[in-house]
């Protein structure tokens, strides 16, 4: 079975913009067959399971209870003729959801593949491995002539030197855009790495204006009144996230139990080391 799944074609917007919405639409039908019922696997929780995938695994056991019960309470049938805020809020959201016609996406992309050159912010990306469904939101794309330049992921941390997960993540949306047909020769990210005070500013803004004007570069900063925004660039490694892919899908398909990290100062750090069989601290 091929791993990267059949890769779309970027030579028709017709059928580029067909492919992608059929690939959306089989990834909602999915009847949550991949562990704690999760139909896709998204970028976000495959970063996580290369930080302790325990963690991962007892975040994603209390949110399927909790999610059991909110989908309860939040059914449309349960909602009729109630009239809690919760349930008015629910049919307010079905009927807005019904009426909603607008599809910026749409419009997003199809600049992308009249070769224009954009800047997707928050974009909704798509992809499969295997059998399995993979979907996520990077913080930016740089768009040129139908070619990704550079996904650019920012993260908030203490620490300047970005962490292997956050590596992870970026190489996952570069390993979508390869199966949605894009040209990944020369695809790099960015991981930009701002102190945690930074976050009401318009750091980011700034940073992706630097980025987009200083790139190549494989380091570089930003000084900011919050401290230093240190930015990391790497070139897309398919090898290495399929490697990464092979090894987080078999949690993901339940045939190995999760992996509990061997750093002590995580488990130190961690709000479950209190019912964490593995903790070390
Ligand atoms: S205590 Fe340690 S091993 Fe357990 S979930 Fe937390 S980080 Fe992972």
């Amino acid at each position: 079975m091929s791993e990267l799944h059949d890769r779309m074609r970027v030579d028709s917007w017709a059928d580029w913009w067909g492919g992608f919405c059929a690939l959306y639409e089989m990834a909602n039908a999915q009847i949550g067959n991949l562990r704690h019922g999760m139909k896709v696997l998204r970028a976000s929780e495959f970063a996580a399971q290369f930080y302790c995938e325990q963690k991962l695994d007892l975040r994603l056991l209390v949110r399927a209870r909790q999610f059991q019960d909110w989908q309860r309470r939040t059914s449309s049938e349960d909602v009729e003729g109630r009239t809690d805020p919760l349930a008015l809020g629910v049919r307010g959201h079905e009927k807005l959801a019904a009426s909603d016609t607008e599809r910026p996406a749409e419009e997003v992309w199809s600049s992308v593949m009249k070769g224009e050159k954009v800047r997707l912010y928050d974009p909704l990306l798509l992809g499969k491995y295997e059998e399995i469904f993979l979907a996520g939101h990077p913080d930016v794309i740089l768009f040129a002539n139908r070619i990704p330049e550079l996904v650019i992921e920012f993260k908030f941390s203490a620490k300047s030197i970005p962490s292997a997960q956050y590596h992870s993540q970026a190489g996952l949306y570069c390993y979508m855009l390869e199966g949605l047909g894009f040209d990944v020769k020369n695809l790099h990210y960015v991981l930009g790495i701002f102190p945690p005070s930074a976050f009401a500013s318009n750091a980011l803004s700034l940073a992706t204006d630097l980025i987009a004007n200083s790139f190549p570069f494989s380091r570089s900063s930003m000084e900011l009144p919050e401290g230093t925004a240190c930015l990391y660039a790497s070139r897309y490694n398919r090898a290495s996230s399929i490697k990464e892919l092979r090894w987080a899908s078999d949690y993901w398909r339940g045939t190995r139990d999760a992996v509990p990290t061997k750093v002590d100062w995580k488990c130190r750090a961690c709000s479950a080391k209190q019912v964490c069989r593995f903790s070390l601290a």
